[in-house]
């Protein structure tokens, strides 16, 4: 159980955690409740704290410090120090570079890249959610423009969807909408939330876009595309299809619209060109979590974000738990 407080600012955060022991107590007291602490090797418990502060399980007769299992196991990195990078790498909107955390957290530049490439693997999707209801598809390509190279570096034939130097990355996001009744006026407002997954795609082929479709949206859902032609693949007594022809400048049909994932491609876009400037094709997928992460989790303040970062960092939640707490 995670019991400590809301903190509004890095300040509130550095005042509580003002040590590394009164970050390890943090640790120890959300991982074993009521003060069993339960051994990782064999699940003995009552395990018994030692002088220095480790602790030995009378069952398996392992010694094991409090972040055996964390992000945080074998680390000479101050827990102070993950914990304020935590906090700053949660609460950037659009990301934070390795050369500002450094600077921010008083490390070099290898150390800082080190804890946000360990920060990083939390923010991982979780593929065991199903999205349903209104799912937005649509594609995107990520590389360089062939306008702004030099002559000898352009490919031919690239414009557009080709993928000869670009990479395509596949989206979908849940929408659904929301009243809030003001108290005051009376006056009830519309919200709109989503909730996206992403992956990078080898092309944008039916043969490769379907399967992903019908993996990640439950069967009886609404598919909002546009006219691509790799959807019109989809099996009509899965899916009910609702096309958005972007080619005759149609870009709302009823309710429906693309714009959920849209904005999603617009929040991807500005964190890779404005924070990370350039992104390896082999290191997309990370970028690509992230974002997703960012995105959906945009509602929450500060402190819920340290607090599921945390929470993750000692394999306490699951990506799943997040999305149920969104959507209710
Ligand atoms: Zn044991």
């Amino acid at each position: 159980m995670i019991r400590f407080s809301k903190f509004s600012s890095i300040y509130e955060l550095t005042s509580y955690f003002s040590t590394d022991e009164k970050c390890r107590r943090a640790i120890r007291d959300s991982r074993w409740e009521n003060g069993d602490v339960i051994c990782p090797y064999c699940g003995g418990h009552h395990c018994v704290e030692r002088i220095d502060g480790r602790y030995r399980c009378h069952k398996c007769g392992s010694n094991f410090s409090v972040l055996v299992g964390t992000i945080f196991e074998n680390t000479k990195i101050p827990l102070v120090k993950w914990f304020i990078a935590m906090y700053l790498i949660s609460c950037h909107k659009k990301g934070i570079s390795s050369v500002q955390l450094a600077t921010d957290i008083s490390t070099t530049q290898k150390t800082a890249w080190y804890i946000l490439h360990k920060v990083r693997t939390l923010f991982r999707q979780d593929d065991s959610v199903v999205l349903s209801g209104n799912v937005e598809c649509d594609e995107m390509y990520l590389g360089g423009r062939e306008t702004n190279k030099h002559e000898w570096k352009k490919t031919a034939k690239t414009q557009g969807r080709s993928t000869k130097t670009k990479t395509p990355i596949f989206g979908m996001a849940m929408v659904w909408k929301t009243e809030e009744v003001n108290r005051r006026t009376g006056e009830v407002k519309e919200i709109r939330h989503s909730f996206v997954n992403a992956k990078k795609a080898k092309d944008a082929r039916a043969t490769t876009l379907i399967p992903i479709i019908e993996k990640f949206v439950a069967e009886g859902s609404t598919i909002i595309t546009d006219e691509l032609s790799a959807y019109c693949s989809l099996n009509p007594e899965k899916y009910n299809h609702i096309f958005v022809r972007h080619g005759a400048k149609e870009f709302v049909v009823g309710s429906y619209s693309t714009n959920g994932i849209e904005g999603f491609w617009a929040h991807f876009k500005r964190m890779v060109f404005s924070t990370y400037h350039f992104v390896s094709k082999d290191y997309l997928d990370r970028y690509i979590d992230e974002s997703v992460y960012r995105y959906n989790t945009k509602e929450w303040d500060e402190s819920e974000r340290f607090l599921d970062m945390f929470s993750k960092a000692i394999g306490k939640v699951q990506y799943k738990d997040v999305k149920i707490s969104i959507a209710a």
